[in-house]
């Protein structure tokens, strides 16, 4: 006899949910559109918000459930992890959100090989925090370690390593996806590989990623050797990307945007290499998730909760000058060429110190212009984007520098070159400015061979993100959105903006 289970609002029968697996979707859905799961949402940036319908399963039944509700009111679904896209890219206006946080276990471990599965919802931290007492560190990671798996494949997220490890799609084996179709398929670069090519970093557009299995990388200790040291100009940072490339690990600069003149592109770039195994002493203590964890209190004496708030009076172009001028001399006089041993998640999380770092850019909110561009022509792009910035006396409060390689996915971002991701602040005063240089600096990547990041964008002009994706790239995608999607119940702001949500 089938039992009834109830879990929360969901009620469900064993026999039945198996049978959901792989099947068409019921028409029916235990799900309301009530009020009760009208939320306000926010982009990451906080430069728009908006009401939506979010649902956070447990289940893939729930998430059938999900689309099943979709189909019956005629509304569509944006898939959502925690939301840490700048823009557009995780919302729904006044539609429905499926949000993945919950679907958050660590299904298998294998502390021989490195291989993990996990559900979606899990964290970078939660999977940092899993493993390393093993001697395992997550090979591709993000500036903040509040990112998602699933939200990470869905944008193929890269890390400071990207020129040495790629994105995080080549360290994923294999995952399944639940498609609006309510078909469930596996995938790998063996099996049905045109949808995995293009389900990584097809920013959620394809189907529900509901477990993903990826192979962790060894370390042998808990500190990263690392090394900082001053350029002088955008080409001398360039230079020293190429000369070091093959001997580091991880390598990012940043860019004094405020400085003119003779200082014009200075900055200070960071490399940094894993210890070869026997190199730590005591690697039993290093790698314990204590000795990883970040203190709550800056310099000892901030907490860094206040911080945000802290920093809200210098959250102007002469605060933010004073800021930059000041980290500028002091990396290039008393950490000029130095180099030191730094635990893992302070090496790659120095913004999740802060936290709440953002509500400095209060009560408008930031956005984030990072384009890629081939390393032959980057220093004259980046040199004339930063140039506009100061001309239109909008000026990035942090510029961040990378280098980056190809890789074989379908929507992809990255280029053989370099990418600098430019933060502004956003606000009634400075908005239609800002949407103008946007537009000015974007054409000026389109022009030489350069390639966007939808995770960041927030103000791309359609035309523009289009004709650099390529129309190739878009027919084949548009394909697998015919066949994975052909309701097309899946849409976000963002693909509404960009692609008119792949209307047909
Ligand atoms: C402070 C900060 C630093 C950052 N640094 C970096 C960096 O160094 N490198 C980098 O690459 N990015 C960086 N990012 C961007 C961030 O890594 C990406 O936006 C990432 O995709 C966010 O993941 P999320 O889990 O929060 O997902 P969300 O932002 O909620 O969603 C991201 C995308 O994935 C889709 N999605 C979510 N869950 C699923 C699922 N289960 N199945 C299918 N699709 C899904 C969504 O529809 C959306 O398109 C940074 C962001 C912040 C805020």
């Amino acid at each position: 006899m089938p039992l009834n289970v109830v879990i929360g609002f969901f009620v469900f029968d064993c026999d039945d949910a198996q049978a959901l697996q792989n099947t068409k979707m019921s028409e029916t859905s235990r799900f309301q559109l009530t009020n009760d799961h009208r939320e306000y949402v926010e982009s990451w940036g906080m430069n728009r918000g908006s009401l939506s319908y979010v649902y956070r399963p447990t289940t893939v039944e729930q998430i059938h459930d999900v689309f099943s509700l979709a189909k019956k009111s005629g509304l569509t679904i944006a898939l959502r992890g925690p939301g840490n896209s700048y823009g557009d890219a995780a919302m729904n206006s006044e539609q429905i959100i499926l949000e993945l946080t919950r679907m958050n276990r660590v299904l298998e471990w294998n502390p021989q090989t490195g291989l993990i599965t996990v559900e979606p919802g899990v964290t970078i931290r939660d999977l940092w925090r899993f493993i390393i007492e093993d001697g395992w560190w997550p090979p591709v990671v993000s500036g903040t370690s509040l990112v998602s798996i699933g939200g990470g494949a869905g944008m193929n997220i890269h890390g400071k390593n990207n020129f040495k490890a790629g994105p995080i799609g080549n360290h994923i084996k294999e995952f399944e996806i639940l498609l609006p179709t309510g078909e469930t398929k596996t995938c790998s670069r063996e099996q049905n590989s045109e949808l995995f090519h293009a389900a990584i970093g097809g920013f959620g557009m394809l189907g529900v990623f509901t477990k993903l299995t990826l192979q962790m990388k060894r370390i042998y200790s808990g500190n990263l050797r690392v090394n900082a040291f001053a350029t002088r100009s955008i080409g001398e940072m360039n230079e020293e990307l190429e000369e070091r490339r093959s001997h580091s690990d991880y390598m990012v600069g940043w860019v004094d945007c405020f400085a003119k003149g003779a200082s014009f592109g200075r900055g200070l770039m960071h490399t940094a290499n894993y210890l070869e195994e026997g190199e730590d002493l005591s690697p039993a203590q290093t790698l314990r998730v204590s000795s990883q964890e970040i203190s709550d209190m800056l310099f000892g004496i901030f907490p860094s909760k206040l911080m945000g708030k802290l920093m809200q009076p210098f959250s102007n172009n002469l605060g933010m000058w004073g800021i930059n001028t000041a980290k500028f001399v002091e990396g290039a006089t008393i950490g000029d060429k130095k180099t030191y041993l730094q635990t893992h998640c302070k090496f790659a999380f120095l913004l999740d110190y802060v936290p709440d770092w953002k509500h400095a850019y209060k009560p408008g909110g930031l956005i984030q212009f990072q384009s890629f561009v081939p390393f032959d022509r980057s220093e004259r792009v980046f040199t004339r984007q930063i140039e506009l910035s100061q001309k239109l006396n909008i000026i990035p409060f942090l510029g961040v520098y990378k280098r980056h390689q190809p890789d074989d996915f379908l929507m992809t971002h990255a280029v053989d070159g370099h990418s600098l991701a430019l933060d502004y602040p956003y606000n009634e005063k400075n908005r239609e400015g800002l949407k103008f240089l946007v537009e000015q600096m974007a054409r000026l990547v389109l022009e030489n061979g350069g390639r966007f990041y939808y995770a960041k964008d927030s103000l791309l002009p359609a035309d523009i993100a289009r004709a650099a994706m390529g129309a190739d790239r878009i027919a084949k995608f548009t394909a697998l959105k015919d066949e994975c999607d052909p309701e097309r119940l899946i849409v976000t702001d963002l693909s509404r903006r960009l692609y008119d949500g792949f209307r047909k």
